[in-house]
């Protein structure tokens, strides 16, 4: 039955995405099931996304509710879940201006957006460059894919937006030699994803911060991975006590109804985008608006980010010693519940391995097995995909 979907699917989809040969069906917690019953282990959650776990009712019946009432208004009129959710988001950010998306990369445009046009209110000039960092990941899109520091993502489709500058990310003195008084904005993900789970160091952040702040340039935050409580802080940049003066989230922010959102202090809402400037049909609709809501009730509701900081170190432990106990695994590197273990060569067999035991696991790059699992795991959740693991691992040195 599954290799039958599986061909019909390769027939019909561009095929954009080599696919794990499994057909999801359901969810419930952290669990999902195949269309023939067959249960897996989900340590991945839709690549950072159900945070609260699968079918959770609180979450559906909100969202079940709002379908009868209304779904959708467009921009022109206001609607008081995004009301709600807007001022819930501004609480849990610490962030004033909001702007709702549909994706992750259509809040990099935004933010994009949003700093060349407080540039251009500067000085009224459109050569502004925009500094972003190496081994990044911002999304598809032609803005986000031009801030994307990985040639092999951009090659075929350049030219990009151009004045784009690429720094190595931790390392203050390569952005430093990128700057001219022609940067509007340092754009970095506060911890890489795609790019191999690298946290920001204290140091770096604080002298970018520094560095911004004399000269007016504006600091982007991409939390679309890392924020959302992921790495036991709502936003990542929290834990620094580095604010950046535009933040993207989304992934985790709906949970699974496709939500983003570009933040702004004041100083920047005041001073970029106005009427007329930026626009979107969907974006921040009121089904969109109850599933922000909702989640961050819930996130509230569960202790979301006490529970991430106390069963994250369980899992750095326990992945620490798999890193231990086999050579082929060089090192672990992470944030809270956003972990890799950076391998010596491809993980895809271990990962098809897993899949084959019913775990759901997800590479970040092709020698890193990352981590990015529902925030509401358990230490029994991080033990049965441990004794799997390794299981694979054993397998594969045999
Ligand atoms: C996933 C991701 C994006 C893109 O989000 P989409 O919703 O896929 O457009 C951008 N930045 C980071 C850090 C991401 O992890």
């Amino acid at each position: 039955m599954m290799q039958q979907y599986i061909e019909e699917a390769e027939k019909a989809l561009l095929h954009t995405y080599n696919r794990y040969q499994v057909v999801l069906d359901k969810g419930d917690g952290v669990n999902l099931y195949d269309i023939e019953g067959k249960r897996y282990l989900d340590f991945v959650s839709g690549i950072a996304v159900f945070a609260l776990g699968y079918n959770n009712k609180a979450y559906n019946d909100a969202l079940k509710a709002q379908i009868d009432k209304l779904i959708h208004t467009s921009n022109y009129y206001y609607n008081v879940p995004t009301i709600e959710a807007a001022k819930k988001l501004k609480k849990v950010s610490g962030m004033d201006r909001i702007f709702f998306t549909n994706s992750g990369a259509e809040a990099v445009e935004g933010a994009l957006k949003a700093a060349r046009k407080y540039a251009y209110l500067k000085d009224g000039k459109t050569d502004h460059e925009i500094i972003a960092m190496n081994h990044s990941f911002h999304g598809r899109t032609m803005g986000a894919l031009s801030v994307t520091g990985n040639p092999k993502y951009r090659e075929a489709f350049e030219p990009g937006i151009g004045n784009i500058k690429f720094a190595e990310m931790n390392d203050f003195d390569s952005v430093l030699a990128k700057v001219t008084d022609k940067t509007c904005a340092i754009l970095f993900e506060t911890v890489q994803g795609e790019g191999g789970i690298y946290p920001a160091t204290q140091e770096f952040m604080e002298k970018v911060r520094a560095l911004c702040d004399e000269k007016d340039i504006l600091l982007i935050l991409d939390e679309i991975q890392c924020g959302m409580g992921r790495t036991g802080y709502m936003y990542a940049w929290q834990k620094y006590g580095v604010k950046p003066d535009i933040m993207t989230t989304a992934k985790a922010l709906g949970c699974g109804v496709p939500v983003g959102a570009f933040l702004m202090t004041e100083k920047v809402g005041q001073n970029s985008l106005v009427a007329g400037d930026h626009g979107t049909t969907y974006g921040g609709n009121p089904l969109a608006g109850t599933a922000i809501n909702k989640v961050l009730d819930l996130f509230e509701e569960y202790n979301i980010i006490e529970h991430v900081r106390e069963v994250a170190p369980y899992l750095e432990q326990k992945l620490d010693g798999l890193a231990a106990k086999y050579d082929y695994i060089l090192t672990r590197r992470g944030a809270g519940l956003m972990q890799g273990l950076v391998c010596k060569g491809p993980v895809s067999g271990i990962i098809n391995r897993a899949l084959e035991k019913g775990l759901i696991l997800i590479n970040a790059g092709t020698d890193i097995i990352r981590f990015v699992p529902p925030l509401v795991i358990t230490v029994d959740n991080v033990d049965e995909m441990i004794e799997i693991l390794d299981a694979c691992f054993a397998e594969c040195a045999e």
